[in-house]
């Protein structure tokens, strides 16, 4: 019983051990994994992605600036409008040049002097601080920058978004005369957006100073103003309050990724977002694959410590219940049998006999043939017996060369039947032992057990009887007194 509780108690720590030590370095080298994982993203791939898009952007997107910034400084526009804007048709021929050799969608030219918006297609009509449409041009007149980029519907055709490069015109005395530029199309600059986005698959939008979302890819959902994204604000703050950001934001339960940086030349901040850290699936299956093998290893080693505990416990318990030399039962283990059945023959009463063994003149074997050969001789009577009796019964070495049978659903005659054929057998016995051959007696005292009767009294009875035999001149067998 102790055994087997010390047993269930080092196995219980073994596991323990095992599924902790385990756990903690998968999961460290998981969690750093990711860690370095996600500064990765961060720290190197995001700004390398913005890096690519801003300068491929630059390039797409800074040449209609250039363009326009040609147009404001444009000799011939600045002497046409200070020379009174004379034959409209030299500047909508000077429009119409513009748009078919940079392929722009529009190109424009708005006088201060008579507020005429010119166009390459004509005078398209005069502006008016009373028409909203018309805010921007007044915008621009303030301005303090050269040119400011806007995303609005154009004038020339309201179904159509545009992005419009509105340049200020000065005199040759830097006195603000007009507004020019050109105008390109928004699915353009939608398309140059998708297709950076599938290419580095990541999210990537154009945002203005204010948070308003100035430019996205052609399936994006975002709303006008990112404040108003859920759970943005604090993102959109940081992004808003910085040149240059890199953050992380959580949304649906995972890491979104965020860098931004501000594109001077359009006052507009560029945002790439990548969520989740790429890799995170392969990681996770690595955690599994080294959790389904430290599993296995833990199987492994519970399979080996039980069978080898089990191996042990089990020398143990027959060194503790075995006699060494015969390996039948000792008395230990046989009063435990003993005690054992008494209890069973309380609920199934039966006959039970016992029978006291004893090898005749065994010294003699001893001083004749040496103690080797006596042993033998003890190992051979031992197989003789077991032999003669059932799987039920039990054979215990008493001590020395005395052994007691303890015979399960046995009565007394019955006994005497049995110990006779053991008799028998045992005459025809003989032992080799070098080149001799020895042979011995057996006197046997037999005891029918008496319900309630301790063993010490039923062994007590059947030594009597051996002893009777012992005196008969040995080689006998006598049952003990029925009285
Ligand atoms: P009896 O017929 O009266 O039983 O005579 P005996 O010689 O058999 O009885 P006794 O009790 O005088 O001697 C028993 C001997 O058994 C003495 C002891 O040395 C020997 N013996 C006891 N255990 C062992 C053993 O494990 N091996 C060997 N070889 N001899 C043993
Ligand atoms: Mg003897
Ligand atoms: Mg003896």
């Amino acid at each position: 019983m102790f055994i087997y509780r010390r047993k269930f108690i080092f196995i219980s720590a073994l596991t323990a051990l095992m599924i902790v030590g385990f756990m903690a370095t998968s999961l460290t080298s998981y969690f750093v994994a990711q860690e370095s994982l996600s500064r990765n993203v961060s720290e190197q791939m995001l700004p390398l992605t913005s890096d690519n898009i801003y300068s491929e952007i630059q390039r797409d997107l800074l040449r209609p600036i250039l363009i326009s910034s040609v147009m404001a400084t444009d000799t011939f526009v600045r002497d046409w409008a200070l020379e009174g804007e004379e034959d409209s048709t030299r500047i909508i021929s000077y429009l119409n040049e513009i748009q078919q050799q940079y392929g722009t969608i529009t190109a424009f030219y708005v006088s201060e002097a008579t507020r005429q918006y010119y166009h390459p297609s004509g005078v398209l009509k005069t502006v008016s601080e009373q028409d909203p449409t018309d805010a921007w041009y007044f915008r621009v007149r303030g301005l303090q920058q050269d040119y400011e980029v806007n995303v609005d519907t154009d004038t020339a055709d309201r179904s159509r978004v545009s992005i419009f490069i509105n340049y200020r015109v000065l005199d040759y005395n830097g006195q603000y005369i007009g507004a020019t530029g050109v105008g390109l199309s928004v699915a353009a600059v939608t398309r140059l957006i998708d297709i950076y986005q599938q290419r580095y698959d990541r999210s990537i939008y154009f945002i203005d100073r204010q948070g308003k979302v100035t430019l996205t890819g052609s399936d994006d959902q975002r709303l006008n103003q990112i404040q108003d994204e859920i759970g943005f604000s604090d993102v959109a703050a940081q992004i808003l309050g910085s040149p240059m950001a890199t953050l992380e934001y959580e949304s649906n339960d995972q890491t979104v990724f965020l860098n931004s940086r501000l594109v001077p030349e359009f006052d507009w901040y560029l945002i790439v977002e990548q969520v989740g850290s790429g890799d995170g699936e392969r990681l996770d299956n690595t955690l599994l694959l080294n959790l389904l093998l430290s599993a296995a290893i833990m199987a492994l080693v519970l399979t080996i410590a039980h069978f080898t505990l089990r191996s042990y416990q089990r020398k143990l318990e027959d060194m503790a219940t075995k006699d060494r030399l015969t390996g039948v039962a000792n008395r230990h283990l046989f009063e435990m049998i003993f005690e054992h059945l008494t209890r069973n023959m309380q609920r199934y009463p039966r006959p039970v006999s016992i029978i006291s063994v004893d090898i005749d003149y065994f010294k003699k074997v001893n001083d004749n043939f040496g103690h080797q050969a006596g042993d033998l001789v003890l190992q051979e009577v031992c197989q003789l017996i077991i032999k003669h009796i059932r799987d039920s019964d039990t054979i215990c070495r008493w001590g020395g060369e005395e052994f007691v049978l303890l015979l399960d659903y046995c009565q007394i005659d019955e006994a005497v039947l049995r110990a006779r054929e053991i008799q028998a057998a045992i005459q025809n016995l003989a032992v080799s032992f070098g080149k001799s051959r020895i042979k011995v007696t057996l006197s046997m005292g037999i005891a029918d057990y008496r319900p309630g009767e301790a063993l010490d009294v039923l062994m007590a009875r059947a030594d009597k009887a051996l002893y009777k035999a012992k005196k008969a001149g040995r080689n006998c067998i006598e049952c003990a007194d029925a009285s």
